[in-house]
C-alpha cells in the first residue's frame, strides 16, 4: 500500500470527486479525514463503507471558507492522527448566472468556497508540513478555469485563481519539500453536473475526444499519482478532461 503511514485531508469528500479521492487514498493505506459542509448522512455512509473495507477514516463537518472552522478541522487532524501529509482542496460549488444577473452574494459565495477556502486550508497545512519538511497539496480546479464558460464568470474566476495559488505556493514551499499541484477536470459525472440537459450533454460529448464524460475515479487516480509519486512535479496544472481542451 503506497500511502501507508500518511495522513490526508480531502475537503468536500462526502460526495463526488472528493469521495473518490478519499476512497483511493484510504484503500492505499492513508488515514483520511473526510470533510463536508452539511450532508451528515452522506458523510456517515462513506465512512461506514470505508471502515468496513478495513480503512482508517474519520469525518469532520466544517465549512472550509470560514477560518475558525478550518482551524478546527486541522486541530481535529492533529488530535486524531498527529500529522498531515496530503491536503486536497476539493470542496466547490456553483452559483451560475449571466453577468448582468449575477448578484454580489453569488460572486462572493463561489469565490469564498472555491478559492478562499483553498488559501485557508493550505495555510494550516503548510504550518504543519514545513515542520515535517514534506507534504503534498492538490487543488481541484476545472477546465472552466482554463477556457471560461458563459454564466460561470464567478466559477471560472475562482478556478483560474487556484492556478495562481498553486504556482505561487509551489515556488514558496518547494524548498521545504512541499509539492503543490492543480488538477483541472473536464466534465465529470457527479451531483454538480447531474442537472445538464440532454442538449447540453450531447453538445459537450461532441467536444470531448474520448466521447464520454469523466468519472470521479478518473480524477482520483491522477490525485493518487500526485499524492504518492510524481516526486519532481510541482506548480503544474494537470488536465483530466478526456481531450476536451
Ligand atoms: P459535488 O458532487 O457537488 O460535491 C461537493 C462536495 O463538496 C460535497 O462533499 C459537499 O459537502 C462539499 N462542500 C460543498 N461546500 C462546502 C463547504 N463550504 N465546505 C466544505 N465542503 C463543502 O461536487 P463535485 O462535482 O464532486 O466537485 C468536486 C470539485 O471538483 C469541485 O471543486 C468542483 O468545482 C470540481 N470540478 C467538478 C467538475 C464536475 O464536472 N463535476 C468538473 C471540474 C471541476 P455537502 O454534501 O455536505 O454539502
Amino acid at each position: 500500500m503506497t500511502l501507508e503511514g500518511k495522513v490526508a485531508i480531502v475537503t468536500g469528500s462526502s460526495r463526488g470527486i472528493g469521495k473518490a479521492i478519499a476512497k483511493a487514498f484510504a484503500v492505499e493505506g492513508a488515514k483520511v479525514l473526510i470533510n463536508y459542509a452539511s450532508n451528515d448522512e452522506a458523510a456517515k455512509k462513506i465512512k461506514e463503507e470505508l471502515v468496513s473495507m478495513g480503512c482508517t477514516v474519520e469525518i469532520f463537518k466544517a465549512s472550509v471558507e470560514k477560518e475558525s472552522e478550518v482551524k478546527a478541522l486541522f486541530e481535529q487532524v492533529d488530535t486524531l492522527f498527529g500529522r498531515i501529509d496530503i491536503l486536497v482542496n476539493n470542496a466547490g460549488i456553483t452559483r451560475d448566472a449571466l453577468i448582468l444577473r449575477m448578484t454580489e452574494s453569488q460572486w462572493d459565495e463561489v469565490i469564498d468556497v472555491n478559492l478562499k477556502a483553498a488559501f485557508l486550508c493550505s495555510k494550516e497545512a503548510a504550518k504543519r508540513m514545513i515542520k515535517q519538511k514534506s507534504g503534498r497539496i492538490i487543488n481541484i480546479s476545472s477546465v472552466i478555469g482554463q477556457i471560461g464558460n458563459p454564466g460561470q464568470a464567478n466559477y471560472s474566476a475562482s478556478k483560474s485563481g487556484l492556478f495562481g495559488l498553486t504556482k505561487s505556493l509551489a515556488k514558496e514551499l518547494g524548498s521545504r519539500g512541499i509539492l503543490v499541484n492543480s488538477i483541472a477536470p473536464g466534465y465529470i459525472v457527479t451531483d454538480m453536473t447531474s442537472g445538464l440537459s440532454d442538449e447540453i450533454r450531447n453538445k459537450l460529448l461532441s467536444s470531448i475526444a474520448l466521447g464520454r464524460l469523466g468519472t470521479p475515479e478518473d480524477v482520483a487516480e491522477v490525485a493518487l499519482w500526485l499524492a504518492n509519486s510524481a516526486n519532481y512535479v510541482t506548480g503544474q496544472i494537470i488536465s483530466v478532461n478526456g481531450g476536451m481542451f
